[in-house]
C-alpha cells in the first residue's frame, strides 16, 4: 500500500508509523517526492488499510491491487529519470524529455575494437557505451565473452570518450568486478526471471537495464522490476527487446505496443533494443525510429566497425555509418514527439572545467541564432560584460550548443512587442529540460537604412530585410513606393547581402550597429513606425555541472543594473472546470505579480495546453517563496516545471 503522509508530519509520528508497519511485516520505503512524502509498504497486506488510515500523520492510504507495487504508477506519479555520471562528472539522463541512445558492439572483443567503435558512437551522439563481457550464448561452443578483462576494456573505452558504460551481469559471482567498473548493469532477457540474481543486483543500488524476457508478459516483466526495486535500487530502466512469436521472418517480434502500455502502468523509463528485436541489420534503423515515435525514452543498438568479423550477433549489428544516419534521423524525429536527443558535453577543457566559463580568450561564450550583427548579438553585448558571441543557424542550435558545452549561455528571443511571441522558443524550453533561464534582457529595436558608400535614397532600387522589418518601417517605406522589398533570413543577413553585392542600388533595413561590421553607411535611422519596439530575450544555461548556489545570480561579469527578480514556470492544468483559475490563484496567494501568461499545445494531446507564466518576485526570500508556490501548484497541476529564477534588466 502507498501511505501519503500529512505535510509537515513530525519525525516522531513518522517513526511510530514505520514501527507499526514493521511490526505488521511490511517492508517500508520512504519517498520524498516533489509533491508529497509517501511511505511505500510492501507486504502480504495482512492488515486492513483503514487501520493505517486512522493513524496520526496519515493523509490517505492507497491500496495497490497490482502484484507489483513499487514499479506502479500509483506508487509514484512522476516519471523516474535515471541519472548516470560519466568520468567527467557530467550527468546522462534516461527518461523525462530526452531520447538517450546507448550503442556499442554485442560483445567486447579487444581494446582496439572497443576504442574504435566507442569513438564513432560517441561522435555520432551516443550517451552510453554497451558491450557484453559475459555472454549468455544459446550454444556452449559460441564465443562466451572476455569476462573480467572485457569489463575493464569496456571501462577504458568508455572513459576515453566520456561515455558511461553498460554491460550484462549473468551471475551474482561477478558482482565484485561489476560493482567497481560498471555504471549500469544489464539483466539479459534470459535472466529476467532469475530472481536470486535480481535480488542481489537490486541490492547493489546501481542503475539496472532490465530486458524483457523472451516470452514474458508485461506484468511478469514489471514483477521482475519489482524484485529489483524491492531489493534496493530506485533506478530501473525497462528494455523491450522483442518476444518469441510464431513469426520466423525476424529473430523476435519487437513489441512496440508495449511502450505506451508500460508507460501508463509504471513510472520507470523504458527503452527499446531494436537489434535483438529484429535481428537483421537493415531492419534495425526503422524500428529504432519507430521506438522513438512510440514514446521510448531511448534505444540501445549494436554497432561494430567491422560487423562481418564480429564474434557475436554480426548480422544484426550496424555499421558506424548506419548508426550515424540513425542518429541524424532521430534528431529530426524527436521534436515531433516533444523530445530532444540527449547529448554528452564535449570533454574539452573548456566545458569540463565549466566553473571557469571562459573561452580561449578568457571570455564566457554565448550562442545566438543568426549572423553577426543580429539583434540577439546586440543583446549579448549589452547583457554581458564582454562575452564572446557564437553564431549558430537556428534557435534549436542555440539550445543544443548550451547542452553540448559549445557555449556557456544562449541568448534567445521570447517575445517582440509588435510581432508577438516566438513560440518556437517556448517549445524549446520544454523540450530541453536540462536547460534553464538564468537571465533576461529587453532590447529596444531601432531600424536603420544601410547601404554601400555613395548610395542615396535616389540610387536605391532594392531593399532587403527580415519579413518583420518591412511592416515595422511601413511609414518610412511608403515614401519610396518604387523600391522592391526582398525578404532575407534576418536583418543582419540583409546587411551582409547588401555589402556583398556592393551596389548603390541595394539597401538593407537593419540595426545601425551592423553598419561598421559590414562597411555600410547609415542613410537613415529610427525609421521604425512605432518607436516602442522591444524584443525580450532570455539567457539560457545548462542545469548540469553547476551547483544550486551558482544558479541564483547571474555569473560574475554579468551586467545586472536595474534588476528585477523574476521566475518563469510552466505547467499543465487539469482538464476540469476552474482548473486554470485554481492554478493562477496560487500566485495570487503567494503575492506574486504575474507579468505574462502564454499557452502552447502539448504534442500528442489534442486540446491540452502547457501554460507559461512569468512572475515578479520580491528581492527577499525569493527562493523560498517560489519553492512554496511551486509545491502548492504541484498539488493541483500536472507537469510543473520551474524554468528559472533570474534577474531581468528593466529598460
Ligand atoms: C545483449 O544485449 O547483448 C543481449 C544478449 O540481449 P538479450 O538479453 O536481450 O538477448
Ligand atoms: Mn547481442
Amino acid at each position: 500500500m502507498v501511505i501519503v503522509l500529512k505535510k509537515g508530519i513530525p519525525e516522531q509520528e513518522k517513526n511510530n508509523l514505520k514501527d507499526f508497519l514493521a511490526r505488521n511485516h511490511f517492508r517500508v520505503n520512504e519517498i520524498t517526492g516533489e509533491e508529497d512524502t509517501i511511505l511505500g509498504a510492501v507486504g502480504k497486506l495482512s492488515i486492513d488499510p483503514r487501520e493505517v488510515e486512522i493513524l496520526p500523520g496519515v493523509e490517505r492510504v492507497i491500496p495497490i491491487s497490482k502484484p507489483y507495487k513499487m514499479a506502479s504508477r500509483e506508487y509514484k506519479k512522476e516519471n523516474t529519470v535515471v541519472e548516470v555520471k560519466n568520468c567527467h562528472g557530467q550527468i546522462v539522463r534516461i527518461g523525462g524529455q530526452k531520447v538517450s541512445v546507448i550503442a556499442g558492439p554485442c560483445a567486447v572483443e579487444s581494446l582496439d575494437q572497443m576504442m574504435a567503435v566507442a569513438e564513432r558512437v560517441a561522435a555520432a551522439g551516443a550517451v552510453m557505451l554497451r558491450g557484453g563481457a559475459f555472454k549468455p550464448r544459446t550454444s556452449p561452443y559460441a564465443f562466451q565473452g572476455l569476462g573480467e578483462e572485457g569489463v575493464k576494456i569496456l571501462r577504458q573505452a568508455g572513459d576515453a570518450f566520456g561515455l558511461p558504460i553498460s554491460t550484462e551481469i549473468v551471475s551474482a559471482e561477478h558482482i565484485p568486478i561489476m560493482r567497481d567498473y560498471v555504471d549500469v548493469l544489464q539483466i539479459g532477457a534470459r535472466n529476467m526471471q532469475n530472481f536470486e540474481l535480481l535480488k542481489k543486483v537490486g541490492a547493489l543500488g546501481k542503475p539496472v537495464i532490465l530486458k524483457r524476457g523472451l516470452s514474458a508478459t508485461i506484468e511478469e516483466w514489471l514483477m521482475a522490476a519489482e524484485y529489483l526495486l524491492a531489493s534496493g535500487t530506485d533506478n530501473v530502466i525497462l528494455c523491450e527487446r522483442g518476444i518469441r512469436t510464431y513469426e520466423k521472418a525476424t529473430r523476435n517480434t519487437l513489441d512496440l505496443s508495449a511502450i505506451p502500455v508500460v508507460r501508463s502502468l509504471t513510472h520507470l523509463p523504458v527503452i527499446v533494443d531494436p537489434s535483438h528485436g529484429v535481428g537483421i541489420r537493415d531492419k534495425v534503423p526503422p524500428m529504432g525510429l519507430a521506438a522513438v515515435v512510440a514514446g521510448a525514452d531511448g534505444i540501445i543498438v549494436e554497432v561494430h566497425c567491422n560487423p562481418e568479423k564480429a564474434l557475436s550477433d554480426g548480422a544484426q549489428t550496424l555499421y558506424p555509418e548506419q548508426f550515424e544516419k540513425l542518429m541524424r534521423d532521430i534528431d529530426v524525429l524527436a521534436p515531433v514527439v516533444g523530445k530532444e536527443v540527449a547529448r554528452i558535453k564535449k570533454s574539452s577543457p573548456q566545458s569540463v572545467h565549466r566553473h571557469s566559463h571562459e573561452s580561449a580568450e578568457g571570455k564566457v561564450v554565448c550562442a545566438f541564432s543568426g549572423d553577426h550583427g543580429a539583434y540577439a548579438e546586440q543583446a549579448i553585448n549589452k547583457y554581458f560584460d564582454g562575452a564572446q558571441s557564437l553564431s549558430v543557424s537556428s534557435f534549436r542550435d542555440v539550445f543544443q550548443a548550451v547542452v553540448n558545452g559549445d557555449a556557456d549561455y544562449g541568448m534567445i528571443p521570447l517575445e517582440n512587442s509588435l510581432a508577438g511571441s516566438v513560440y518556437e522558443n517556448y517549445d524549446n524550453l520544454l523540450r530541453f529540460d536540462d536547460v534553464e533561464i538564468c537571465g533576461a534582457y529587453t532590447l529596444r529595436i531601432e531600424h536603420s537604412l544601410l547601404a554601400p558608400r555613395g548610395a542615396t535614397v535616389d540610387t536605391i532600387k532594392y531593399v532587403y530585410s527580415h519579413p518583420h522589418g518591412f511592416p515595422q518601417c511601413k511609414e518610412f517605406l511608403e515614401k519610396y513606393p518604387q523600391w522592391t522589398h526582398i525578404d532575407s533570413a534576418s536583418t543582419a543577413t540583409a546587411a551582409e547581402i547588401v555589402a556583398e553585392k556592393g551596389s548603390v542600388e541595394n539597401a538593407a533595413i537593419a540595426s545601425a550597429l551592423v553598419a561598421d561590421y559590414y562597411n555600410l553607411e547609415v542613410l537613415a535611422t529610427g525609421i521604425e513606425s512605432n518607436p516602442r519596439n522591444y524584443t525580450r530575450f532570455v539567457v539560457i544555461t545548462s542545469r548540469d555541472g553547476k551547483t544550486q548556489e551558482s544558479h541564483k545570480e547571474p555569473s560574475e561579469g554579468l551586467c545586472c543594473l536595474n534588476n528585477v527578480v523574476k521566475a518563469s514556470l510552466a505547467f499543465a492544468a487539469k482538464n476540469e472546470p476552474g482548473a486554470l483559475y485554481e492554478c493562477l490563484g496560487v500566485f495570487h496567494q503567494h503575492n506574486m505579480n504575474m507579468t505574462r501568461l502564454e499557452s502552447r499545445p502539448i504534442p500528442g494531446q489534442p486540446w491540452r495546453y502547457m501554460f507559461y507564466v512569468d512572475l515578479l518576485l520580491s528581492e527577499t526570500e525569493k527562493e523560498k517563496d517560489m519553492k512554496d508556490a511551486v509545491d502548492a501548484l504541484k498539488a493541483i497541476a500536472e507537469d510543473v516545471r520551474l524554468l528559472g529564477i533570474y534577474n531581468e534588466r528593466s529598460v
